[in-house]
């Protein structure tokens, strides 16, 4: 594919997703090792033995993170998570990560350190062995770079692409308090930059601020997986938001899909701190992203193997293509589910 010297496309015309098929579509596989290519939440490559599952993720200070509110140390262990997140999205056990960053003079050594620290408490908790990186400089920000490498049998891998019609879609956990999370972040940051002398109002809001700032990846869910002999047919994780990530599944399965509006689970808090910010919670759950959660199908017949599991919430079905992807809502309506709203590359 030769660029067109003479033609100019502002990279928000195609969006983030727009851009990396347009990339992709000139690398497809050719290899017989390379299992999956570009396209799921990791790569898939098989050498013999067990397929290997690698996962990149870039987080670029002022786009990703705001190290007004992020301590170091915090974003070092959700650096991490969010790459974990997307291996065990792929119903896969993470094994090894590599560390890249580049960094400006603005930072000391000691802050580095603090970074790591989160990077180390994450390796420990995950049982994550680091094993190589590469360090050097920017002229600004910290930026921050890992890859991911997990695990598992061929069986067991789970992608974006196997939902069925009939399949029953399940989610590990509470939605849209990450997001929340992030706007009371902001609102304290306009208070303090307004007025420095201000003490920030934190206090009943550790949940939210928590999702926000100290993600786990859901390691646990594929430990259950595997005690319960459940191989979901299809899973995502959730970073852009349910409604964004349930569009990817049903485009990689080609089946539609809907979801009760009155199953989707919110957390208490976050659901009155929307209230708070005059948001529709819904619409928090829906679309706010960084949860973390995983999104998953399973065939009718594992039905009993998700009613028994811990923390699991069963929020709608997997349709056929033509029925499109819909919000049944607690009011009695249908409505089409669209991605909308917040997202960053
Ligand atoms: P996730 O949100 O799960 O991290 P992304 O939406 O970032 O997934 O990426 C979707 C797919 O596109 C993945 O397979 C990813 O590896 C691939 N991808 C993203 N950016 C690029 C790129 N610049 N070049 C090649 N592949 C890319
Ligand atoms: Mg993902």
């Amino acid at each position: 594919m030769e660029a067109d010297q003479t033609k100019r496309t502002d990279i928000g015309e195609l969006g983030e997703f727009g851009l990396i098929d347009k990339l992709a579509g000139d690398f497809a596989p050719g290899r017989p090792d390379t299992l999956t290519g570009i396209g799921d939440d990791a790569a898939v490559l098989d050498y013999g033995g067990s397929p290997v599952v690698v996962s990149t993720d870039m987080l670029v200070e002022g786009i990703h993170f705001d190290l007004m509110y992020q301590p170091l140390k915090h974003l070092g262990y959700k650096a991490v998570i969010t790459n974990l997140s997307d291996v065990c999205a792929m119903n896969a056990v993470p094994r090894h990560i590599t560390v890249s960053i580049a960094v400006s003079n603005r930072f000391s050594v000691e802050a580095v350190e603090e970074l790591y620290s989160g990077i180390r408490a994450a390796c420990d908790a995950y049982r994550v062995d680091l094993v190589g990186g590469d360090t050097t400089s920017s002229p600004r920000g910290l930026i921050i770079s890992i890859t991911a490498i997990g695990t598992n049998v061929r069986e067991k891998l789970t992608y974006r692409s196997g939902a069925k019609p009939g399949d029953i879609l399940c989610v590990t956990g509470d939605l849209g308090a990450a997001y929340l999370g992030l706007q009371i972040l902001e609102r304290e940051k306009q208070v303090y930059l307004a007025n420095p002398d201000m003490q920030p109002e934190l206090s009943q809001k550790e949940y939210l601020i928590r999702r926000q700032l100290k993600p786990e990846a859901r390691l646990d869910s594929v430990a259950y997986f595997e005690k319960a002999g459940l191989v979901p047919t299809a899973m995502i994780d959730i970073s852009d938001g349910l409604a964004s990530d349930l569009m990817h599944i049903c485009k990689a399965s080609g089946t539609g899909a809907y979801v009760e509006e009155a199953q989707v689970p919110m957390h208490d808090e976050a659901r009155m701190q929307a209230i708070e910010f005059n948001l529709d919670p819904i619409t928090c759950a829906l679309h706010g992203g960084e949860d973390y959660e995983l999104l998953f199908a399973v065939t009718p017949a594992d039905l009993d193997k998700v009613r028994f599991m811990d923390s699991v919430y069963i929020i709608g079905e997997i349709t056929a293509r033509e029925d499109g992807i819909k919000l049944h809502t607690s009011g009695g309506q249908l409505h089409p589910l669209t991605a909308q709203g917040w997202k960053h590359c």
